[in-house]
Order: C-alpha cells, then sequence, then structure tokens
C-alpha cells in the first residue's frame, strides 16, 4: 500500500499542531509507520488520502455502533444542523436524550450532559468531592479517565500510595489526593482505606477496563469494592465513556449486579458526535448547580446537533434488540479466529470479548491488571498492527487500546480480517 499523501499531510500537520496530531495516540508513537490521514468513513470502512480501504475497527475509538454515515443518525444530525447550530439554551432534545437514560440505568435518577469523556469524569470527581465533603479519590492503574489534573497520575508507585502526576504542568499538589489501587485486587483497596483516616469521596473505576488492553473487572471484585464503598460512605463511580452502550445497552450494568451510586458516560452516547454525561440519584445530583452549590457548566453542554446524534443512535439500539448479540457474536468470531492464527505459529495470545469490544494480548498468561497487561510483546504487536494495516485491517495503534465492532461489519470482513492475521503472523515470525 503507498501512503505518500499521508506522509506529506503528517509532515505538513507537524508544523503547525504538535506532533502533527490532536490526540497523542494518534501518532501511532507505539507502532510502525505513518498514521493514515482519514478522507471519508463509509459503513464498515474507512479511506485514507492515498485511496486506501480499511475495514475499521476502532470505530474513533467506540461511539460507531452503526459504523460510518449511518443513514438515519446522518439525517437526524442534518435536521438538527438546519434548524441550528447552538444556542446555549435550554432544548427539548437533550430532556429526550435524557430520559432515555434514565430510564436505562437503574442508578442514574438525574444526568447532566457536558462535551467530553473528561469533562463528564472531572465533574463527577467535583460533585463526589462536594457531596461527601471529603477531599481524596481513589482510581485504579491503567484505568483511564481524561486528562483532567487530578486524574492524571502516575502509575507503579506501589499499593496504596498516594498519586504523583504523570504529566508536567500538574502540580503535585493536584494530585496528591488521588490514590492508586490495583485493578481486580481488593486488598490494594482495603490499603487505600486503611491509610486514609480522613475519608475518600470517590472509588472510580472502569468496570470494564478498555485503557490497558481490554480487562474486565471481576464480578467479585466489583462486589468487594461495592461493599467497601458502602461501609466507607464512599462513593462509587462507574466511568463507562468506553463500555456504556458498547458492552451491552447498559454498559457493564447491563453484566454485572453491582450499582454505582454515580455514572459517567462518554463519545457512545453522542454516536461520533462530541459528547459526554454524567449521572446519579436525584439526591447526589441536586448538589449540582443550580440545584445546589457544587459548580459545573458549559457553553456547548447539550448541543442540540450531539444530542440529535446520540438519540436516534440510542432509540436505534433499544428496539432492535439483536443488535447486541449479533455484535457480541461477530467480536468473538474475531478473536477466536486471531487466537487460532496466532496458535498457528506457536505465538502465545490471551483474547477477551464484552459486547462489541475486543480485545488480544500478545501475552502468555490471563491479563488481570495493568501490570500482567505491561507483560505483553508490544514489540510483535506493532509489527503485526503495521502488517495488517498493510492488508487493509484498520486495528488501534496501541496494544493497551480496545477494539470495537460497528453492525457495519460483516462475517465475511471478519473473515478476510482474519486470513490476513495468519499472512501477517507467519511474515513476522519467520
Ligand atoms: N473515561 C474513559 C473510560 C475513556 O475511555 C475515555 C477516553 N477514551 C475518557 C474517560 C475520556 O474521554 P474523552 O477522550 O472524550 O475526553
Amino acid at each position: 500500500m503507498a501512503y505518500d499523501k499521508s506522509i506529506a499531510a503528517f509532515e505538513e500537520a507537524y508544523s503547525v499542531i504538535p506532533g502533527g496530531v490532536d490526540s497523542p495516540v494518534r501518532a501511532f508513537s507505539g507502532v510502525e509507520g505513518t498514521p493514515p490521514f482519514i478522507e471519508k468513513g463509509e459503513g464498515a470502512y474507512i479511506y485514507d488520502i492515498d485511496g486506501n480501504r480499511y475495514i475499521d475497527y476502532v470505530q474513533s475509538w467506540g461511539p460507531l455502533i452503526f459504523g460510518h454515515c449511518d443513514a438515519d443518525i446522518e439525517t437526524s444530525v442534518i435536521d438538527a444542523v438546519k434548524r441550528g447550530l447552538s444556542f446555549g439554551a435550554p432544548t427539548t432534545v437533550e430532556t429526550e436524550l435524557a430520559q432515555e437514560i434514565v430510564t436505562l440505568f437503574e442508578s442514574i435518577d438525574k444526568v447532566r450532559f457536558v462535551s467530553s469523556g473528561t469533562e463528564a469524569v472531572m465533574s463527577a470527581i467535583r460533585l463526589a468531592r462536594g457531596v461527601t465533603g471529603r477531599d481524596n479519590i481513589l482510581k485504579f492503574t491503567g484505568c483511564y479517565h481524561g486528562h483532567s489534573d487530578s486524574l492524571l497520575v502516575q502509575a507503579g508507585s506501589g499499593l496504596a500510595t498516594f498519586g504523583t502526576p504523570s504529566s508536567p504542568g500538574v502540580p503535585a499538589d493536584l494530585t496528591k489526593h488521588t490514590l492508586l489501587a490495583t485493578y481486580n485486587d481488593i486488598e490494594s483497596v482495603e490499603k487505600c482505606f486503611a491509610d486514609s483516616p480522613e475519608g475518600i469521596a470517590c472509588v472510580i473505576i472502569e468496570p470494564i477496563a478498555g485503557n490497558m488492553g481490554l480487562v474486565p473487572a471481576e464480578e467479585e471484585f466489583l462486589q468487594q469494592l461495592r461493599a467497601l464503598c458502602t461501609e466507607h460512605g464512599t462513593l462509587l463511580i462507574f466511568d463507562e465513556v468506553m463500555s456504556g452502550f458498547r458492552a451491552s445497552l447498559k454498559g457493564a450494568q447491563g453484566i454485572t449486579t453491582v450499582k454505582p451510586d454515580m455514572v459517567t458516560l462518554g463519545k457512545v452516547i453522542g454516536a461520533g458526535m462530541p459528547v459526554g454525561a454524567f449521572g446519579a440519584n436525584a439526591e447526589i445530583m441536586g448538589h449540582l448547580s443550580p440545584e445546589g452549590p457544587v459548580y459545573q457548566a458549559g457553553t456547548l453542554s447539550g448541543n442540540p446537533v450531539a444530542m440529535a446524534a446520540g438519540l436516534t443512535s440510542l432509540r436505534k439500539l433499544k428496539t432492535d434488540p439483536t443488535v447486541y448479540v449479533d455484535l457480541g457474536n461477530k467480536a468473538k468470531r474475531l478473536v477466536d479466529g486471531l487466537k487460532k492464527a496466532a496458535d498457528s505459529v506457536n505465538v502465545p495470545m490471551v483474547t477477551d470479548v464484552r459486547g462489541s469490544m475486543f480485545g488480544f494480548f500478545f501475552s502468555d498468561k490471563p491479563v488481570k491488571n495493568f501490570a500482567d497487561a505491561m507483560e505483553n510483546d508490544q514489540k510483535l504487536f506493532a509489527k503485526f498492527h503495521k502488517g495488517m494495516l498493510d492488508r487493509g485491517v484498520y486495528l488501534a495503534c496501541s496494544s493497551f487500546e480496545t477494539g470495537f465492532i460497528s453492525t457495519a461489519i460483516t462475517d465475511e470482513m471478519i473473515d478476510e480480517t482474519i486470513k490476513a492475521a495468519y499472512e501477517v503472523l507467519k511474515e513476522i515470525t519467520n
């Protein structure tokens, strides 16, 4: 495949945009080659400016459950655009989308819309601190919750230690209240509680982690976490920015019996438009401005075009109960095929699927937390990624990301992908 135009476009972008990209992962830093610059999407495919076509397993990092340019979503967006792009005033479509969300999630009576996952989580954390009157929060190593200051905390400082910033520009004073625990390890959480006599406002977790590869939390672990939070008067936040409407219609909450106190949602509810949201019961949400004293705001929050896209997508998902079964079967078909391809060249691989989310690691042992994920063969992944790209398969450009199936992806496309995987793995292990 030729990438000449993308290579030139990347160089040009580099001169005016840091790293040539507006979000670091897009730069292909962990894999080989130049990121293709995308010209358009169509159903299951994306096309780059060199005219190469790829089966898209990234789906804009999750939102596009119905693939690119879904006709219904497109129509609702165009209709909304014609009525005006933004008003900064209430619109009924916000209430409609909020109603759909609160009827789906038992844990949510009220929801507030924002414009990104980062904003949703940042606001939820502020609300949790405001409600409990406590400063400390607890997150898990390897979980990503957006790039707000108090959540941008480095891993690796051991169990239950206070966090240190993982980026210059984040004052240590802002992250000293962020405690780190190990995913799927309840003892590490217990230690954090024991070390915090002043209390912990909230525990935030990706109940199905998608930012260290796909690593689901174990049911028993979530139950123990719930019990600890209840015991300590700590709010449990499920960050479902990625898993919401992806793992199932109710996200992780359609899979686990554990109920969080607060939920953050994101990209998937916007169907590709910038949206985020956070919700909880009416009592907790009553602390939010203007009902209560915890301030949070946004000029473009609840943007009518984004709301229209989200509403159409969500209603489509609700009315067709076969969607998730179909997506799940396809995800399974894909990872089973990838595993067989890896077996054929004696390369160890572990795989997982949750609804339309799929993950695979070049690793010989189960991956339960970030330390396990770090042991995957990243060099092999980089070669695999390049080989697949060259064969028209667009996979997430890091072994710490999750893959997504859209309804536009067919069994034939998956079989084509698996065939490519056999070829690539044979080539790169020779
Ligand atoms: N939380 C989770 C679980 C995420 O996966 C992400 C983004 N991948 C975010 C928060 C941040 O969302 P955004 O990139 O829209 O700010």
